[in-house]
Formats: structure tokens, sequence, C-alpha cells
């Protein structure tokens, strides 16, 4: 009985194809491929960046941390509709309103569990006064169990020392909305 390699024509293409091998081998064939590749980029603009201290620039509509915002007044623009509370798909907003004396509704607690949070951007797109927000900042960590809860507090903290770029991101992209 015969094996595969036992047939002329098979013994024949092994040899053939260890010559061809051989042959790459010896004239280094794969790594003068190599260097003329390198060679071809070498000196070319580079594509890759030294983060953290070069950075690639970001959409207006990257969604990163969140935040509350004010108007100039200084005054909260929430109004606790509680409409990013019904549309949040991972249930991580968690709004408590009130009364004011002035007859105005406002939230007494607004918490965000961003270890929930899927960053899908309906709270922002569904607030009707611009006042939930997801921010360009994604350079954010936390090192214990609730260091990702924000709290009211924590949220207007980042829209005040963020407002700036906050407008700016808006503006840039309100004539695509
Ligand atoms: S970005 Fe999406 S998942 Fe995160 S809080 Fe907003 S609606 Fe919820
Ligand atoms: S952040 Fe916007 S959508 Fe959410 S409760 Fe306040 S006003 Fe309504």
């Amino acid at each position: 009985m015969s094996t595969p390699t036992s047939h002329p024509a098979a013994n024949a293409s092994v040899r053939a194809f260890s010559l061809k091998d051989f042959l790459s081998s010896f004239f280094l064939v794969e790594l003068l491929k190599g260097m003329r590749l390198t060679g071809k980029y070498a000196f070319r603009s580079k594509i890759t960046l030294e983060y953290p201290e070069e950075k690639t620039p970001l959409s207006p509509r990257f969604r990163g941390l969140h935040a509350l915002r004010r108007y100039e007044n200084g005054e909260e623009r929430c109004i606790a509709c509680k409409l990013c509370e019904a549309v949040c798909p991972a249930m991580a907003i968690t709004i408590e309103s009130d009364i004011r004396q002035d007859g105005s509704r406002r939230t007494t607690r607004y918490d965000i569990d961003l270890s929930k949070c899927i960053f899908c951007g309906f709270c922002e797109e569904s607030c009707p006064v611009d006042s939930i927000v997801e921010t360009n900042i994604l350079e954010y960590h936390g090192e214990k169990r609730g260091d990702l809860y924000f709290t009211k507090e924590m949220l207007l903290a980042v829209g005040d020392r963020y407002e700036s770029e906050i407008a700016m991101s808006k503006s840039a992209d309100a004539k695509y909305r």
C-alpha cells in the first residue's frame, strides 16, 4: 500500500518547495522585503502620537464625562422633567425633585452611576434645556467602589469648570442638528 508522499509527483512537489524555501532563506528574501517596507515608511510623517503628551482631535459629539450646566445668571438649567432618567437604558440616573418657593421645579437629587452608564448619549439628546451633557473629558477614573457615582453637586461642578468647552462643542455641532 502506498502513502501520499510515496507518489513520484508528490515527492517532486516537495523537492521543488524545499528548494524554493532554501533559496529564499539563503538570499534573505523575507528580511529584505521587511527592510524595504520599513524604508518606505521611515521618512513619511508619523501617524502615531505620543499619548498622553499628544492627543488626537475629538468630535464635538464625543461622549465623555457627564456635566450639569447652568444659565449665565448661575441658575441651574435642569427643570427636573425626568426625561433623561426615563430614557436612560442603563437606569443609571436617579432624580428626585421638589417645588421651590418661587414655584419653579428643581431637582433635590440628581445622581448618575457612571459604572452603569454605557455612554449612549440618550440623556443629552432627550434634555429639553441642554442641561445634562457629555463633555469631551475622557481621562478620569475611580479607585474604589463609589468613586464613579456622581452626585448633582459633582455634576454641576464639572459643568461650571468646563462650561466654555461645552458651549463651544454645542455650537460647533448645532448646524448638524
Ligand atoms: S449616556 Fe446613556 S447610559 Fe449613560 S446616563 Fe446617559 S442615557 Fe444613561
Ligand atoms: S437634565 Fe434635562 S432631561 Fe434630565 S431632568 Fe433635567 S431638564 Fe429633564
